[in-house]
């Protein structure tokens, strides 16, 4: 069938969860065993999000084809399972870039560039881009941002005629905010009559409505909304707050959603979604008891989404080894030799988190030489390998003065070290070493035994590398280079062999752990750090 267009857009307020309900909507249809691919639209002017930092938009996701990407393209992949590139997110930036090269190559021929009809044709080029493509059977679009937005007006523009142009084959889903009053003990419905008349305004009438909620909205005043804001009845739907997102799906389809939507496209369907594996994953969500305490060693552990895929891949991990994660976040600036045992001594295992630049970095090396020397279950992500690589050449090595070129440009011992590629680059966006590459495993290696392969492909988001002058030298003391580029023999995995578990990778193993595919690495980790819990829980 011809591709058909969802689009989904929030009104009231922001965070109400577009992702989400975008991710649990595409979850069914794909159960349904449709072809289904999700893009967002961002209507900030950076060209990408790789340059914004964490305390700005979260984490930076990365996609296979080394697209710097809005996390909520980690959402779509968790819960679809199904790969997104850089067709997946565009911006503002994105759709003014291409106007104007157009326009400086001439491609307009004379005419007045305008935001109308021009930006509005590029976005609807964007908008079917992935739909022409003869791979997907429906593309949900994301708008970002909140309706009555000045910079998302172009992409409701942009919405509206494509509403118009394909008929049946696209359809409005618009999630707003119904918020309870303490004081009057009331759930409000006119912030959503309001936000669906600014769409109105604008020329979209949404044929769905999903209402954010922290209490159940009755029956009568879900009728009410359907009638103020000319919507079917039926195709009001409530969205709860829930203890995890990954409910969102089947909370959905208790209340039709996936039918809903089918009937309005014209779609001929037959039976029920296949979600038996997604149940089976909240069953062992549901009936675990017992506790694993992983602690993550990070600059910005105030921020909730900064380290989103590494919270998910470490919960789908805990989930599918029968335990509840408990995660701890320890700032990295505040942890010193002296307190280390203070907040370590009772984890199960230590993550030691991405990142860039100085601040926070001494923390890493004090919490690293505890988890070495006390041997506990350790995984260092990237920045937290290349961590790693330092602590050991400082505190095994006898190097005092180690570290990346990037903490200290004129350091002697420079274990980590600007990758031959990155010296010519002077442009910071979206010139890292970016998206999957592939890694070879040394088959005897805890890594490998881990992931059941000997190659495997992971996505990557770095400028600095191991200084392979040095590999000898730590190989001999113990630090084995077990996983390495085999174009480049860059050095991709690092793991001491006669510890329980202690592994950094360069790449970001986060990036690729689905709740249908969990990343191998994360499960290995996390088992250790089961065990490792039960060894002292014996000895107590
Ligand atoms: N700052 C380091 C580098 O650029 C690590 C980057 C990261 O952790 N993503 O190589």
């Amino acid at each position: 069938m011809e591709a058909k267009y969802i689009f989904v857009t929030g009104g009231v307020v922001s965070s109400l969860g577009k992702g989400i309900i975008s991710a649990s909507l595409a979850c069914l249809l794909k159960a349904r065993g449709y072809r289904v691919t999700i893009q967002k639209f961002d209507p900030y002017i950076n060209i990408d999000p790789g340059t914004l930092n964490p305390y700005e938009h979260g984490e930076c996701y990365v996609t296979v084809d080394g697209h710097e990407a809005d996390l909520d393209l980690g959402h779509y992949e968790r819960f679809t399972n199904v790969q997104t590139t850089r067709a997946n997110n565009v911006t503002t930036g994105r759709i003014y870039q291409s106007v104007i090269d157009k326009e400086r190559r001439g491609d307009y021929l004379g005419k007045t560039v305008q935001i109308i009809p021009h930006i509005t044709d590029e976005i609807k080029r964007n908008v079917k881009m992935l739909g022409n493509t003869g791979q997907y059977d429906f593309v949900i679009t994301e708008i970002g941002g909140t309706v009555g937005d000045i910079e998302s007006l172009p992409f409701l523009e942009a919405v509206r005629q494509l509403r118009w142009e394909l008929g049946t084959d696209a359809l409005c889903l618009h999630l707003t905010y119904v918020p309870y009053l303490k004081a009057a003990k009331e759930l409000k419905t006119k912030p959503t009559q309001n936000s669906v008349k600014q769409l109105q305004h604008i020329g979209i009438q949404p044929d769905i409505l999903v209402l954010r909620t922290e209490k159940d909205i009755p029956q009568d005043m879900r009728r009410k909304i359907a009638q103020f804001c000319n919507v079917a009845p039926d195709a009001v739907v409530q969205s709860i707050d829930r203890p995890t997102i990954y409910e969102v799906p089947i909370m959905m389809h208790e209340q039709h959603l996936d039918e809903i939507v089918l009937k309005k496209m014209d779609v001929d369907f037959k039976g029920q979604p296949d979600m038996a594996p997604w149940l089976e994953f909240l069953y062992k969500l549901q009936e675990a008891e017992e506790e694993v305490t992983i602690g993550l060693v990070g600059k910005y552990v105030e921020l909730q989404d900064a380290y989103k895929s590494i919270n998910e891949a470490l919960f789908q991990a805990a989930t599918y080894s029968d335990h509840k994660l408990n995660l701890k976040y320890i700032h990295s600036e505040k942890l010193t030799d002296a307190n280390a045992e203070e907040l370590l001594g009772e984890l199960d295992g230590v993550i030691i988190a991405p990142g860039f630049g100085q601040r926070g970095i001494e923390g890493k090396f004090a919490a690293l030489k505890y988890c070495r020397t006390h041997d506990i279950p350790t995984f260092g992500i990237c920045l937290g390998m290349q961590c790693m690589v330092i602590e050991f050449a400082r505190n095994v090595l006898g190097y005092a003065d180690a570290n990346s070129t990037e903490m200290n440009p004129t350091v002697q011992h420079n274990v980590i070290d600007l990758m031959e590629e990155q010296k010519s680059v002077s442009n910071m966006g979206g010139t890292m070493r970016l998206g999957a590459y592939e890694c070879a495993l040394r088959p005897e290696s805890r890594v490998a035994r881990a992931y059941g392969s000997t190659t495997v492909s992971e996505r990557h988001r770095h400028r600095f590398e191991f200084n392979n002058a040095y590999r000898d030298q730590f190989e001999r003391a113990g630090m084995q280079c077990v996983g390495e580029n085999p174009a480049t023999h860059l050095v991709e995995v690092v793991e001491l062999p006669d510890k329980r578990w202690f592994v950094g990778t360069q790449y970001h193993p986060e990036y690729s752990s689905t709740v249908l595919n969990p990343n191998p690495l994360f499960i290995d980790f996390v088992k250790a750090a089961i065990e490792y819990g039960r060894e002292r829980a014996e000895k107590k």
